[in-house]
């Protein structure tokens, strides 16, 4: 599971190894690098941890190129991409002054951003109601772009399985039962995946529990 302070799942967009603690604003007119044909940018946002803001900050391109080839592997010119991205950038802001406090409170009782693990947001109205948080969005370009203002949260109902796991689980399970198809999202369509999500928990919850129980027999 987490450690508690891991406030975010998000990975560093430097080296990609580490948490991300915060939150760079970046100059869109200088955060393009490559050559025509091949143009590409770093966004106006990146996650970075602790070591590699402090590297961008001071402009150490030399050391962001290091970090940059060490994640990727190959043997790729960083110097471009790691040149912008310590030109464009304008500041920073720290990941637990960035989330809304309600996750940032969420946190240490194990739960997560459902956003951060899938885009199937729907997943929330059929996981077990003790297990899912909603608080407020604080976030104005969340609240710009999403079609609602609150964050939900889930976390694994199972204890020592991972809530990232479990959604993984999920979505296999529901593709193995048919839960995707193409066409429009009716409401009958919605009604028959939230069962189906249902039904995971409940096959689930009694497969942990028999696993807990032989864990329990072979102690006694
Ligand atoms: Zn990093």
């Amino acid at each position: 599971m987490a450690p508690p302070q891991l406030l975010t799942r998000r990975r560093c967009s430097v080296c990609g190894a580490a948490p991300t603690a915060w939150l760079a604003h970046l100059d869109a007119d200088r955060s393009w690098f490559g050559v025509p044909g091949d143009r590409r940018s770093w966004g106006t946002r990146v996650d970075l941890c602790d070591e590699c803001r402090a590297l961008v900050e001071a402009g150490d391109v030399e050391a962001v190129v290091a970090r940059l080839a060490a994640r990727d592997g190959d043997d790729g010119d960083r110097t471009p991409a790691a040149a912008a991205l310590c030109a464009a950038f304008v500041s920073a802001v720290a990941v637990a002054d960035w989330l809304p406090p309600g996750v940032v409170a969420a946190v240490p009782d194990g739960f997560v951003e459902l956003g951060e693990l899938t885009g199937w947001l729907d997943l929330a109205n059929a996981w077990p109601a003790e297990h899912v948080r909603r608080v407020p969005e604080t976030r104005e370009d969340h609240l710009r772009y999403a079609d609602s203002d609150e964050v939900v949260l889930v976390r694994s109902p199972w204890p020592g399985v991972d809530v990232g796991d479990v959604v993984s689980y999920l979505i296999s399970w529901a593709d193995q039962h048919e839960a995707f198809v193409s066409g429009d999202v009716t409401p009958e369509r919605r009604e028959r995946e939230r069962a189906i999500v249902r039904d995971f928990f409940v096959a689930f919850d009694a497969a942990f529990r028999e696993e807990w129980d032989r864990h329990l027999r072979d102690w006694m």
